[in-house]
Order: structure tokens, then sequence, then C-alpha cells
């Protein structure tokens, strides 16, 4: 595959992931490299262009992150970004120093419409700013395009040699006319035509999925989650019925969802593949009976998935390929691709099956940001409520629930959770509200209902805006729809006779991730 593509060298800044995201929203392909990246890869890589990202350090102190005079030499396009344009600067003869005025935050910037990174970008345009350092002197032969107040040097080209650098972040929403700058760099500067685009993914990756697999029998573990089941609808239709997918239903999912889940891709649904639903239910119940640590919870959870899935892999008898719905995220956050620190090891890492012989593993999203899967999921005419499906955690309601799980909590939960949805749907709110549900505290308190005592369970619902799951606020719900689920989920749902909101941002709170 001959795709043009762009590299990004993350120097640990916190919008490496960003970058790539917007390159990509260009229609360009856009990868992601620690700076320690040696230069003949990234030579061989042939790249039609290089962005240097930010990073927290200061690149004229000991020790700090930096790359050869030769990446600014090759004759490909570079931008530096942040930390990444004060390199470009310090490695070429400029002078970065620490700056007078630091600045952070959205501020006014003049530019240069002359130079091709701000054609059809305003003269003053709002950007965002986050530096404690400044590049006092350009390098020699730079010429400079951007100043505000207090920064001289806001941005500066040596158009001859393709190399530019921005000091504030293009990459992020606050910089208005970021996402225009970045396109300019890409299609002006690096002379890209745009060929990343989901459909021509779709077809291609059809093709090199039947090209690998051949006749070969592939298996995979469905969740009914965003990226399990894209990667399970390009597998079928790239192989048909030498798919398999397992579907196991924990009894931890969200009410009807395993129905649902079967209706799509079951016997009746749309899709030419071979579909086993495991009720396990029970087992799972059986097996978390006593456990109420969050983390013992998920491990029980985790290790019984690879026990049934196991099992039914048996059954299957010879299994070539084993289909994993990794996305780009995945790879960066595990440390493969950025040079940002590792996160959170990769869900996928540690959980395979140990007992399942095959040849190879087919990651067909592993390129992929989770909006492009999206993405993908629409080119294939996956439905729409599957495709915008909230993150739900692995684990599932297990960890919803706080403490012991058992089968009465699980109803109780569910049932809440589903009158909540309802409710939020109909007041309008579904699309606003990123991620929101309900949990169980493990909290029972006296009430009275109906004249007599009850000492039943407290229902917490929560219900967050966030843009990238990194920070989230609790979402300002109207008063009368938070009324509305309390006094439904009180009447409806046995055994509840408290329902609360949670204010909790993050941080201090967390937010539940797929
Ligand atoms: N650490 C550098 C500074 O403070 C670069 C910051 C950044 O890349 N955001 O100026």
């Amino acid at each position: 595959m001959n795709r043009e593509k762009i590299i990004v060298i993350d120097f640990g800044g916190q919008y490496n992931q960003l970058v790539a995201r917007r390159v990509r929203e260009c229609s360009v392909y856009c990868e992601i490299y620690s700076y320690k990246t040696d230069i003949s890869a990234i030579r061989a890589m042939n790249p039609k262009g290089i962005i240097l990202t930010g990073g927290p350090n200061s690149c004229y102190e000991d020790g700090a992150p930096t790359c050869s005079r030769e990446l600014f030499e090759m004759g490909i396009p570079v931008l530096g970004l942040c930390y990444g344009a004060q390199l470009m600067m310090h490695v070429l003869g400029g002078h970065v120093c620490k700056a007078p005025v630091r600045e952070y935050g959205k501020i006014e910037v003049t530019v240069d419409r002359t130079s091709k990174l701000f054609s059809d970008v305003s003269e003053k345009t709002i950007c965002w700013m986050s530096h404690n350092d400044y590049i006092e002197k350009t390098a020699p032969g730079f010429r400079t395009v951007a100043w505000t107040d207090n920064c001289p040097a806001a941005a500066m080209e040596c158009a001859e040699k393709q190399l530019y650098a921005i000091q504030f972040h293009p990459e992020v929403l606050h910089t208005v006319e970021g996402t225009k700058m970045l396109s300019n760099f890409v299609y002006n500067v690096c002379g890209c035509s745009g060929d990343w685009k989901m459909d021509a993914f779709v077809e291609q990756s059809i093709r090199a999925i039947r090209e690998k697999v051949g006749d070969g029998r592939v298996l995979c573990a469905l969740s009914g989650g965003v990226d399990s089941s894209v990667a399970a609808v390009l597998l079928s239709k790239a192989v048909g019925k030498q798919l398999t997918c397992v579907f196991v239903d924990h009894g931890l999912l969200r009410k009807n969802e395993g129905d649902e889940v079967e209706a799509v891709f079951g016997p009746t649904g749309d899709y030419d593949l071979n579909f086993i639903r495991v009720n396990a239910q029970e087992r799972y119940y059986k097996k978390l009976a006593g456990a109420e640590e969050p983390e013992k919870k998920r491990k029980i959870i985790g290790e019984e998935f690879i026990r049934v899935f196991e099992e039914e892999a048996k059954k299957i008898g010879r299994v070539d390929f084993l289909v994993q719905g990794t996305i780009y995220p995945d790879v960066v956050e595990s440390g493969l691709g950025g040079e940002s620190a590792v996160i959170k090891s990769h869900h996928n890492v540690g959980g395979l099956p140990e007992h399942v012989d095959f040849k190879e593993i087919i990651e067909p999203l592993r390129d992929l940001f989770k909006d492009e899967v999206r993405k993908v999921g629409l080119e294939l005419g996956i439905p729409e409520y599957l495709v915008f499906r909230q993150p739900f955690p692995g684990p599932g309601l297990g960890v919803r629930i706080i403490g012991e799980v058992t089968a009465e909590k699980v109803r109780i939960v569910q049932d809440a959770d589903a009158i909540f949805r309802e409710e939020i749907a109909t007041a309008g709110y579904d699309r606003k509200i990123n991620q929101y549900f309900a949990a169980l505290t493990n909290m029972r308190s006296v009430g009275v209902m109906g004249d007599e005592r009850t000492y039943d369970y407290a229902v917490a619902l929560r219900a967050v805006s966030t843009v990238d799951f990194m920070t989230a606020e609790a979402v300002e719900i109207p008063w009368e729809v938070l009324q509305k689920v309390m006094s439904r989920v009180i009447n409806e749902v046995k055994g509840v006779n408290r329902v609360v909101y949670d204010l909790t941002s993050k941080p201090p709170g967390t937010i539940e991730m797929e």
C-alpha cells in the first residue's frame, strides 16, 4: 500500500495524539514515533512531512530530548510545534531561553499571511499558548511570520528549505484556525493529495485481510463494543463464514444488551459469519461471589473470559487467526508508538488465551483513532446505535456495582440504568452527554414507602461531558429530568429507596473508559 504519510515525532507533549488526529482529519495519514527513532528509519518511511511535537523540557538544558541537524537537511518539510519549534531554532543556531513573560491560554496572534502556513488564516487569530521558554533569536535564514505582545517569534519559516516553526499549539481546538494551519502545512508545503479516506480504508483492508487469511479460519471475541463490532464486520465482509465470533454474555451487560448483540450478529442478523453466544451468567456470578475489591473483580472477570473463550475455541477446532480490536491509542499508550509514559497497559496485552493455538493475530483497526473506527463502522453499514455506543468498561456492570456482585444487584443496576438512559434520551440529552449511567452503591439506608419501613440500596447517577476522556465535568441535567428519573427508579426498581446524583469532576474523580 503506497499511502502518503506524515510523521509526528513525539517529544513527550500531552497533545501528541491530537496532532496526529488533526492531520488525519485533513485526510492525510499520520503516525507517531518517539524522538529516539533513528533518522535512517524515518528516512526509510519516506514521509511527505515531519511534525515535531511539544514537550515538557527546555531544549537548552542538558539531557533534554533532541534531534539531529540532519533531520532538517533531508529535503523533507518539517513543522515544529512549541518545544519542537524551540528545538528547531536551537539546533539550527537560534537562541532559546526562559521567557521574561510566560504565556498560557488563548492569546491573540498576528500572522503574516504571505506565509504558506497562514494562507486563508485571519490576520489576527486566537491561538493556544503554553510555554515558559521563548525563541529570543530565530535561526539564520528564518523569517518571523507571527508574533504576539509577549512573544516576538510566534512562528517562523525558512521557505526554501521547507522548515516551519510555530510556538503555539495549532492541534488544540482553542486555536481557532489551527486545523487550517495544519492543513496548509500538509497540502501547501508537503504537497499531500489527501488519500486517507475511510471508504478507501475499508476496501484496502478487506483486500489485505483476504490475502492474509486465504482459506484459514478466524476467531473473534465479540463484546458488542464499537471496536470489536467494527473489527468483526470488516472480517465478515472479507472472509464470510471462515469467521466465527464468540460472544460471551457474562451477565454484566446493560439491560437487553446481549439480545441486541445477538440480533445484529446472530443468524437472523445482517452479517455473513458464524455466531456463538455463550450464556455464562451463572458461572460468572458464582466466581464473583464474595469478591468486593474492584481490582479483584476485574481480575476474576478477565480470567473467566479467557477460560470461556478457550473452551469455545476448542469446540470449533482449528483456528488460524485471532482477531483483536486494538486501536491506535492502545498502540501509542502501550509505549510502542510515541514518547508518552505508559499510561495504561493495553487491555488486550496479557489477556490472550494461552490454550488456543493460532498462527497469527489480526488487528484490522490498529492504525485507527476512535473517531475513525466509528467512521469505518458507518461505512460498513453497522447500525448507528452500535457505532455511537457510549464507552462501556470491559468488566461491565461488575465495576458499576460497588462491593460484591450478585444477580439481584445486577438486576437493580440494569433496571435503574435503563430508566436513566430512557429519560435522558426523551429529554434530548443523549448526544450532548458523553457518558451517563447508573451505578449501585453498596449503601443501604432506612426509608419509608407505602407506610412501610424499607431498608434498601441507593442508586447513584453519573453523567459527564468530556472532550478527550482525560478530564471531565459532571453535566448540569435539568432538575425535572433528574426528578423524573428518581421517581421512576424508586417506583419501578424493587430494592432501591434512594437516588443520588454524582457531582464529582475528573480529576479528582475518574471516569470509565472502554
Ligand atoms: N517546555 C517548553 C516551554 O515551556 C515547551 C512547552 C511546550 O511544548 N508546550 O516553553
